[in-house]
């Protein structure tokens, strides 16, 4: 079997198959060796580990994956890429194929099923839903250890950034209450086949054993932060005391962002993650 990972390969097997791109499930291939050494080497895989990797084409991440972790276990939504993953993936016996659509996995009845230890994600995801796979993998109770994946420039932005940038909003919130969040580089549209119309940056997430703010409850916290961000424009005041769900009023909202010395004018983007953690659990007395 050819090493994949290059641009001829890749298409010398998909002619083969003659399997079409299919846009709305995002398949853009990796083809740089480079960046397939980067994103294994940023998961810091050993012989204990099980992987589990979102979306893998025609495996090309995958083969890599299996020859570093002791297990890998790959969704792929696309009925047309099993058989090619047969193929590329027969010398490698630590690999399941699961032909499902990740959002409805069970994640962990995958852990349990395969070692019993919280999983590794890697993944060159599908930018389509790359929010919702994010969310589903951060959740409180899913067993992962940490996430290493590709995704759009902008979006890994968005889950890095503090207050005060214009792309900060709930997903940074939720990222950085479960995960540590770095950069591990940028890849250009080149990398890929098709080329995508965005630029992607690889980002390793590294959960935390406990969340950096304490949190009194935390379903109250992120229904806050939801809240918060879903009318930019508007003062966090307008936003919680607007937000049908919460049962706030706006004086409620107010006594309490005046306690913690705010102005009744504070927009959300401003707020810290200690800051959202501390109204949310001053707010919690109003539920
Ligand atoms: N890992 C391959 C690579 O790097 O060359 C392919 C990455 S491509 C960006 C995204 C992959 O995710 C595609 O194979 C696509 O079919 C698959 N995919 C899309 N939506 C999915 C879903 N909901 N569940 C599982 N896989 C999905």
């Amino acid at each position: 079997m050819a090493t994949l990972g290059n641009r001829r390969s890749t298409a010398e097997i998909i002619q083969r198959y003659g399997f079409d791109f299919r846009k709305k499930y995002g398949q853009n291939f990796l083809v740089d060796n480079g960046i397939l050494d980067k994103i294994v080497a940023a998961a810091e895989l050993g012989k204990e580990d099980c992987v589990l990797e979102i979306g893998p084409g025609i495996g090309t991440l995958t083969q890599r994956l299996a020859e570093e972790a002791g297990e890998v276990v790959a969704v792929e939504i696309d009925r047309e890429l099993i058989p090619i993953l047969e193929e590329t993936l027969a010398d490698y016996g630590n690999v399941t194929v699961l032909n499902e659509d990740i959002l409805k996995t069970d994640i962990r009845g995958v852990a349990e099923t395969h070692g019993g230890r919280p999983l590794k994600v890697v993944a060159n995801l599908p930018y389509y839903i790359t929010t919702p796979i994010i969310m589903a993998l951060l959740e409180r109770h899913a067993p992962i250890r940490s996430v290493t994946v590709m995704v759009q420039r902008e979006v890994a932005e968005r889950m890095r950034v503090g207050p005060g940038s214009k792309e900060y909003g709930a997903l940074s919130l939720a990222v950085q209450y479960y995960a540590k969040p770095e950069i591990i580089t940028h890849v250009p549209a080149a990398c890929f086949m098709p080329k995508p119309n965005v630029d992607s940056t690889v980002i390793r997430l590294t959960r935390y054993e406990e969340p950096p703010v304490a949190a009194r409850d935390e379903e109250w916290l992120f229904a806050l932060i939801r809240a918060s961000f879903n009318q930019r424009r508007k003062t966090l005041a307008n936003g919680l005391a607007n937000a049908g769900g919460l049962g706030l009023s706006r004086q409620q909202v107010e006594s309490v962002l005046s306690s913690m010395g705010l102005p009744p004018t504070v927009r959300g983007e401003t707020l810290s993650l200690e800051r959202f953690a501390e109204l949310s659990n001053r707010l919690c007395e109003f539920r």
